[in-house]
C-alpha cells in the first residue's frame, strides 16, 4: 500500500495520510516527489496540499482513507532548499506546515489552479520543414528567409520574426505548407548590464573584498555602517558580483513604501532584470514575479517579509537591508522573522548572506561578536557628508504650541529662511490620543479594548488603534452631557495646524498612515521632496525609514521622551535605534545637520546616552547589560498567548498548560505568568500570556515542542484560542 502523506494549509499541526489518486500506477506513485501539490477532499472542501513523503503505512486505519483526487505538479514547484526551509520554519516556529509551505507559492497555485509555466509564442520546423535544404523558397524572399531563421534555431520566438520584419501572415503560409507549426518556449532571461559603480572608499571596499573572498559557501555578514555610510553602494556592488557568477540576488526591505525607490537605484544600476514581490501587489504581478524568480528570468529579486520563501533558480547572495526592522517579523498568525529565516536559507542554499544596518539589532550585533558573523563596520558618512550634531531641548517650564517650543520654532523657522528642508518626527497620527471631559473627567475609552480612542480631528472621528473601531467625534460628554470637551496630549494632525500658523507659507507635508493613503502618495511626496525646495515634513516612523532625504538639514524630535519609560526589555535598544535613524535623516549630503530632541527628562541616563554615545558604543553596552539578566540576545524566549471573550479562560488555560509542563521542562527554562497582556482587552477579547525563557537554542526548540504538545491536549473551549511565538518581539 502506498500513503501520500500531505501537509495541508489548515490550523492543524499533524500531516494527513491519503491514498493515492484513483488510477495512479505504483510507479507513478513512487516517484512522486516531495512538494507536489496534490489536490484533496477535506470534510465538504477541496483543499490543495503538499506532499511531504509517500510511505508504506498510515497510522490510521486503511478504511478510513480518502484518496486523493488528482497530484497537481509533475515536478515541485519550489526549490529543494525553499521546500525544506519551510518544513524547518514550520519546526522551529511550532506553526503547520501546509500553512507554512503555501507561503512558497502565488495565491492561484495555493488555490489548487494548474500550474501554466510562462511562455512566449514562438515557431519550429515540422519534420517536412526540417528536410528543406538551406537557401530553399527562393521565389518568396520573405519565406526563405523566415526559413532560414528557423534552420539556425530549434524555436524562434514571435519577437524575433516581428524585428526582421517578417508578418504573421508570412509564417501562417509555412504552416500551411506543413514546413512549420507554432510552439511556446521559456520568456528571454533579462540580462542585466552593470553600469560601473562609484570609486569606493577604503572601509567599503574592505568590506566588499572581505565578502567576495569569501564567496562560494553559506557565510552570513554583519555590514554595520552609520546612516549614509554607503552600504547600498556596497551591496550594490556585491550584486554585480553575484551576477557575473551567473547567480542570482535576492534584496529584503523591510517596507513596501521603500520599493520604489530602491527599485529606482536599482534600475540605474543593472538596467533590466529586477522584480520586486510585495502585498501591494495584484494576483497576476505576484505570479509573474514569481514565476521568473524560480525560472530565473531575473537576475534580482527585491521583496519585503514573505518574498524570503520565493524559490530561485540559482540563488548566490541574500541581502537583508535594515535587519534590525520589526517589519521582518510576523506579529500575528505564522509568527516568523524573515531574517532569521535569510540565515538559515542561506545554509540551505549554501550561499551568502549580507545583514546590513546602521543600528543592527542585538541579535545581530552579538552573532558578530562571537563570530558566527563576519563583522564589517563602515564608521564614516560616504560622500563627504558628516553625522550630524545631536542636542536636547529642554522643554521643561517651557511653552509649548502643538508640542513646539519656542527654541524648536526658531530653529524651523531659520532653516527654511537659509531654504533648507525640516523633518520633525512625532511617532502619533491623529490630532491627540485623548478625548476628555473638563465637568467631570470622563475619557472617551474603546468600547472592545483597553485603550483610549485617539482624536481625529480632520475626520471629526474618534477612533482606536488597537482595533477598528471608530464612531463620530462627540460634542458632549457621555457622563454628563456637558459641552466641554478636551482634547489631551499630541498627534501629528495638531503639530501640524500650529505649524500652517508659523509657517504657512512653506509647504508643510504630514506623513502618516491618514494622509499617505493610495498606492502612489509616498512616491509622489518623495519626488516633490526631493526637487529640493525648503518645506516642512512632519510624520511618524513611516517618513523616517530608509529615506534618502537630501534637503534636509534639521531633523527635530518633538517627543523624544516617548519611548523612555517602556516596560518592554528592548525599549532602550528600541529607542536608540529609533533615534538613531530619525538623526540618520539629517544633512546626508553636504554640511553637517543637525538633530534637536525635545525633552522633560534631558537628565535621563539614556537620553544623556543618545547625546553622548553613537549607536555603537549604546548597542554594545546594552548587549553587557542583558547578558545579566539572561535575556536575548543570549538567552531564549517563547511566548504563549491566549484570546477568548471570557476573562478567564485564557489564564485558567495557560495556567494548566503551566501545570501540566513545568517538571518535563530542559533544564534552565523559566516560566513567568500567566499574566494579563500589556494591552489586556482588545477587539473584545481578553488576552494573557505566559513567557518562557530557555537558556539556549537546544533547550527552546525543546520546550516550544513540549508546550505545543501539551497545549493541544488541553480541553479548551471553542472561544479560545492560543498561539505560540518563538523569539516575540513584543512582550
Ligand atoms: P546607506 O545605505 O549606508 O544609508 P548610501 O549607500 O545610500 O548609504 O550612501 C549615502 C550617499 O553617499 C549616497 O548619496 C551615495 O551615492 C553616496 N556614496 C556612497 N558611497 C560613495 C562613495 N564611495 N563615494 C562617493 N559617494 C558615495
Ligand atoms: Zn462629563
Ligand atoms: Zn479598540
Amino acid at each position: 500500500m502506498s500513503v501520500l502523506r500531505l501537509a495541508l494549509p489548515v490550523p492543524l499541526r499533524s500531516l494527513f495520510d491519503y491514498l493515492p489518486p484513483a488510477g495512479m500506477t505504483d510507479r507513478a506513485v513512487a516517484q512522486l516527489q516531495p512538494g507536489c501539490r496534490v489536490l484533496v477532499p477535506f470534510g465538504r472542501r477541496q483543499l490543495s496540499g503538499y506532499l511531504v513523503e509517500v510511505t508504506a503505512r498510515s497510522e490510521q486505519p486503511a478504511s478510513s482513507l480518502r484518496e486523493a483526487l488528482t497530484v497537481l505538479d509533475p515536478e515541485p514547484l519550489p526549490g529543494r532548499a525553499v521546500w525544506q526551509l519551510c518544513l524547518w520554519a514550520a519546526d522551529y516556529y511550532q506553526h503547520p506546515a501546509g500553512e507554512v509551505v503555501a507561503l512558497g507559492f502565488p495565491q492561484t497555485l495555493r488555490d489548487g489552479q494548474p500550474h501554466r509555466p510562462p511562455g512566449c509564442t514562438a515557431w519550429t520546423l515540422t519534420q517536412h520543414g526540417l528536410g528543406l535544404p538551406a537557401g530553399a523558397l527562393q521565389r518568396s524572399p520573405r519565406q526563405a528567409q523566415a526559413l532560414a531563421l528557423l534552420q539556425a534555431a530549434p524555436a524562434v520566438r514571435a519577437q524575433e520574426f516581428k524585428a526582421q520584419g517578417i508578418s504573421n501572415a508570412t509564417l501562417r503560409t509555412l504552416a500551411g505548407k506543413g514546413l512549420a507549426e507554432r510552439c511556446t518556449v521559456a520568456p528571454p532571461r533579462e540580462e542585466p548590464e552593470c553600469q560601473p559603480g562609484l570609486p569606493l572608499n577604503s572601509d567599503q571596499s574592505a568590506a566588499l573584498n572581505s565578502i567576495i573572498d569569501s564567496w562560494g559557501n553559506f557565510g552570513c555578514h554583519l555590514l554595520e555602517g552609520v546612516t549614509g555610510s554607503g552600504k547600498t553602494e556596497v551591496y550594490l556592488q556585491l550584486i554585480a558580483h553575484c551576477l557575473a557568477q551567473g547567480r542570482q540576488a535576492l534584496v529584503l526591505i523591510p517596507e513596501i513604501g521603500l520599493t520604489p525607490q530602491t527599485l529606482q537605484r536599482f534600475q540605474s544600476r543593472f538596467g533590466a532584470g529586477i522584480v520586486v514581490m510585495h502585498s501591494g501587489l495584484g494576483a497576476g504581478e505576484r505570479y509573474r514575479a514569481w514565476e521568473a524568480a524560480r525560472t530565473g528570468a531575473a537576475r534580482i529579486v527585491i521583496g519585503t517579509r514573505s518574498a524570503i520563501f520565493a524559490t530561485l533558480q540559482a540563488p548566490g547572495l541574500i541581502i537583508v537591508d535594515e535587519e534590525h526592522d520589526s517589519s521582518y517579523k510576523q506579529q500575528d498568525g505564522f509568527r516568523y522573522s524573515a531574517r532569521d529565516i535569510a540565515v538559515k536559507r542561506g545554509q540551505l542554499e549554501d550561499c551568502t548572506v549580507l545583514l546590513g544596518s546602521a543600528t543592527p539589532s542585538l541579535e545581530s550585533l552579538h552573532n558578530a561578536l562571537q563570530e558566527r558573523y563576519r563583522h564589517h563596520q563602515l564608521a564614516r558618512r560616504a560622500g563627504g557628508g558628516q553625522l550630524p550634531a545631536i542636542t536636547a531641548v529642554d522643554v521643561r517650564k517651557a511653552p509649548l504650541q502643538g508640542g513646539l517650543s519656542a527654541d524648536l520654532l526658531a530653529a524651523i523657522s531659520a532653516g527654511l529662511q537659509a531654504g533648507n528642508q525640516v523633518l520633525l518626527f512625532l511617532n502619533r497620527r491623529g490630532y491627540a490620543p485623548t478625548l476628555q471631559c473638563h465637568d467631570c473627567g470622563w475619557i472617551a475609552q474603546c468600547q472592545a479594548c483597553d485603550a483610549r480612542m485617539t482624536v481625529h480631528r480632520r475626520l471629526r472621528r474618534l477612533r482606536c488603534h488597537h482595533c477598528s473601531a471608530g464612531l463620530a467625534l462627540p460634542r458632549r460628554c457621555a457622563m454628563c452631557d456637558s459641552p466641554r470637551l478636551l482634547t489631551n496630549g499630541l498627534g501629528t494632525e495638531q503639530t501640524e495646524e500650529t505649524l500652517q500658523q508659523h509657517f504657512g507659507k512653506w509647504p508643510i507635508h504630514r506623513v502618516d498612515s491618514d494622509s499617505m493613503q493610495g498606492r502612489d502618495a509616498m512616491q509622489t511626496l518623495v519626488r516633490e521632496v526631493h526637487r529640493g525646495q525648503p518645506c516642512i515634513l512632519l510624520g511618524t516612523q513611516m517618513l523616517t525609514k530608509g529615506h534618502h532625504f537630501p534637503g534636509v538639514k534639521l531633523v527635530a524630535v518633538i517627543d523624544a521622551d516617548a519611548l523612555l519609560f517602556s516596560a518592554d526589555f528592548r525599549g532602550e535598544e528600541r529607542m536608540a535605534q529609533l533615534l538613531t535613524q530619525v538623526a540618520g535623516r539629517a544633512g546626508r549630503e553636504g554640511e553637517g545637520g543637525k538633530v534637536l530632541l525635545q525633552t522633560h527628562y534631558p537628565d535621563h541616563p539614556a537620553m544623556q546616552a543618545m547625546l553622548r554615545e553613537d549607536y555603537a558604543s549604546q548597542a554594545r553596552r546594552l548587549l553587557a547589560a542583558r547578558q545579566n539578566s539572561a535575556m536575548p540576545p543570549w538567552g531564549r524566549l517563547l511566548l504563549l498567548r491566549s484570546d477568548s471573550r471570557d476573562a478567564r479562560a485564557g489564564e485558567n488555560f495557560l495556567g494548566q498548560l503551566r501545570q501540566k509542563t513545568e517538571h518535563s521542562l530542559p533544564g534552565g527554562c523559566r516560566l513567568i505568568g500567566p499574566l494579563p497582556s500589556p494591552l489586556q482587552r482588545r477587539a473584545g477579547k481578553f488576552r494573557c500570556q505566559l513567557l518562557v525563557t530557555a537558556a539556549g537554542y537546544r533547550e527552546a526548540r525543546t520546550a516550544a515542542r513540549l508546550l505545543v504538545a501539551a497545549a493541544e491536549q488541553l480541553p479548551a473551549s471553542n472561544s479560545l484560542s492560543w498561539s505560540i511565538d518563538v523569539d516575540p518581539l513584543d512582550l
